[in-house]
């Protein structure tokens, strides 16, 4: 027998969800050490990242500004005008100019035009975030064989990493295209100086076209996990962890006796714009 667990941190917060919490969590707490009024980061049009963070600041009483890649022009777009309510001052900048976000020059010159601030970088993945991922796995979950969660930026699976126990297995599934991001892991666990004392494995072929991409069958795979479960997940990162996941039970990746834990990573906030984007139609609790 073989059992599938999830982990539902999507429910920690409406807007505020999953992994976006946990690395926001030490970073909050460090700008209110630090004094500061207000925070900066980057991300996407639809980003969850600048979602919570817009949310965050505003219930722990910071100011906040969103640098977008690209531009604001879509009035629509759910997610800029949610941050907008929330009190975040959104700020697009041409996609070329983006890539320089770590650069200390460009930051300077941010400064210089909108005030100090306390960074947070894009996708939110720096040591304090990690230290929040770190807290995902708590001592009631030691009994699991395997875990599994979606990869951006590696921030989440890196705290994972730092927590697993050396009988564990974390199964980390890329949402990007491309097999960069397993280089990028291994000098991110080695930047932060992790570790771990279970196995990983990053799972690349299961990117379904690549970032913010997607293909019937993974839209399919939603509907029919939310009719069968009733747990919605998003096509951006939780869907294709969990047909990751479903794909490798068919193929008895999984021994008999495995209980396997699915990280629900949240980012539910974001099939709002992919409807609006797309016109296709997801399961929302
Ligand atoms: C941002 C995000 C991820 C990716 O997390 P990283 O720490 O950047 O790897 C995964 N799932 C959801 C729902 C997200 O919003």
């Amino acid at each position: 027998e073989i059992t599938l667990h999830i982990k539902r941190e999507d429910l920690i917060h409406p807007f505020i969800s999953g992994n976006k919490f946990r690395k926001l969590k030490y970073n909050l707490l460090q700008a209110k050490k630090e004094n500061q009024h207000t925070l900066l980061t980057f991300g996407g049009a639809y980003s969850n990242h600048i979602y919570a963070t817009a949310t965050a600041a505003k219930i722990v009483g910071l100011n906040s500004i969103g640098i977008i890649r690209g531009e604001l022009l879509d009035e629509k777009n759910p997610t800029l005008r949610s941050a907008k309510d929330a009190g975040m001052v959104l700020k697009g900048i041409s996609r070329e100019l983006y890539r320089d976000k770590t650069n200390s020059e460009y930051l300077d010159q941010l400064r210089q035009e909108l005030g100090e601030f306390y960074l947070i970088p894009e996708g939110g993945t720096n040591a304090l975030a990690i230290q929040g991922t770190t807290e995902i796995l708590s001592n009631s979950q030691f009994n699991f064989s395997h875990l599994a969660t979606p990869i951006g930026s590696g921030g989440t699976f890196a705290g994972l990493a730092n927590s697993i126990l050396p009988q564990q297995e974390l199964l980390g599934i890329s949402a990007l295209k491309g097999e960069g991001i397993q280089e990028e892991m291994k000098q991110l666990l080695q930047t932060h100086g992790i570790h771990p004392k279970g196995s990983i494995s990053i799972w690349t072929q299961y990117h379904h076209g690549g970032y913010a991409k997607w293909t019937s069958e993974l839209i399919e795979f939603i509907h029919w996990f939310w009719e069968s479960f009733g747990i919605p997940l998003d096509p951006i990162y939780t869907g294709k962890m969990a047909f990751a996941c479903w794909d490798l039970l068919q193929k008895k990746y999984f021994k008999p006796g495995s209980r396997v834990l699915l990280i629900h990573t949240g980012g539910l906030q974001g099939n709002l714009g992919f409807t609006q984007r797309t016109g296709i139609k997801l399961p929302s609790p």
